[in-house]
């Protein structure tokens, strides 16, 4: 047996312990995992509520955006359900620490987009950004682990995390807009005014990617930051959205 062969061996045997001493959980069903199974479990893949937005005309997602703000295309890859697998998956995502199911969720949203014949390749993914505070607690965006999924499908793409600021919303702010305009100012985005000056983002597609698609709000808010942008063009995508 050669070194290399007798550590793989080795390698595998203390995964193997390990898994016996902390079993993991399928973030979608709870259940426990199996050594070497994925990052959510086989049953639980098997039962993902697919749109299939992206091969529909006109689909919801797509017919709710541009009927406020210019978009190429928009989808939303799986239907939304309260106690569900995939109501399951974002929180394991957003407040469990499963960075790695943001990431297999791109992954299969990439996958899919890739053999969409109504999306055309982005040349940036957008994630939409997090509050810097906010991010700071929970250890990372959740949306740029799901634009770093998309990525392995369109490996000549750049991610730019950087391109929209979530501001800061301040106490006397959150008072004074007890009224439907405080849906305005949560939902608020900024470009960076140097991005507005790259000659390398003019005239580009940027994919915007976030984690639910509900009102739309945070969507319409990104998009329209992203259209001050010379010529440029701006589709959607995010993982989930209600049934
Ligand atoms: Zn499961």
């Amino acid at each position: 047996m050669t070194t290399t062969a007798l550590l793989s061996d080795l390698k595998s045997l203390a995964n193997s312990f390990l898994h016996f001493l902390y079993p993991a959980h399928c973030p979608g069903c709870g259940q426990e995992m199996q050594a070497n199974q994925g990052v959510i479990c086989w049953r639980c893949a098997t039962q993902l509520p697919f749109t299939q937005y992206e091969k529909t005309a006109g689909n919801p997602v797509l017919a709710e955006l541009a009927g406020r703000v210019p978009v190429q295309f928009a989808s939303a890859m799986l239907f939304y359900k309260k106690q569900g697998i995939v109501q399951n998956l974002l929180h394991a995502l957003k407040y469990n620490g499963h960075a790695e199911t943001g990431i297999f969720l791109g992954r299969v949203a990439g996958e899919r987009l890739r053999v969409s014949a109504a999306f055309r390749s982005p040349d940036f993914l957008v994630p939409v950004p997090l509050h810097p505070e906010k991010e700071r607690k929970r250890g990372y965006n959740q949306s740029l682990c799901i634009a770093t999924g998309i990525g392995y499908s369109f490996p000549e793409t750049e991610i730019v995390g950087n391109l929209l600021k979530k501001p800061a919303v301040s106490e006397s702010q959150t008072r004074k807009n007890r009224t439907s305009r405080w849906e305005n100012v949560k939902t608020a985005f900024c470009l960076s005014e140097t991005a507005l000056k790259e000659a390398r983002f003019q005239g580009r597609h940027f994919l915007l990617v976030d984690d639910v698609f509900t009102t739309g709000a945070t969507a319409e808010s990104c998009v329209r930051q992203l259209l001050r942008i010379d010529k440029a063009k701006v589709s959607v995508v995010t993982i989930a959205s209600p049934a």
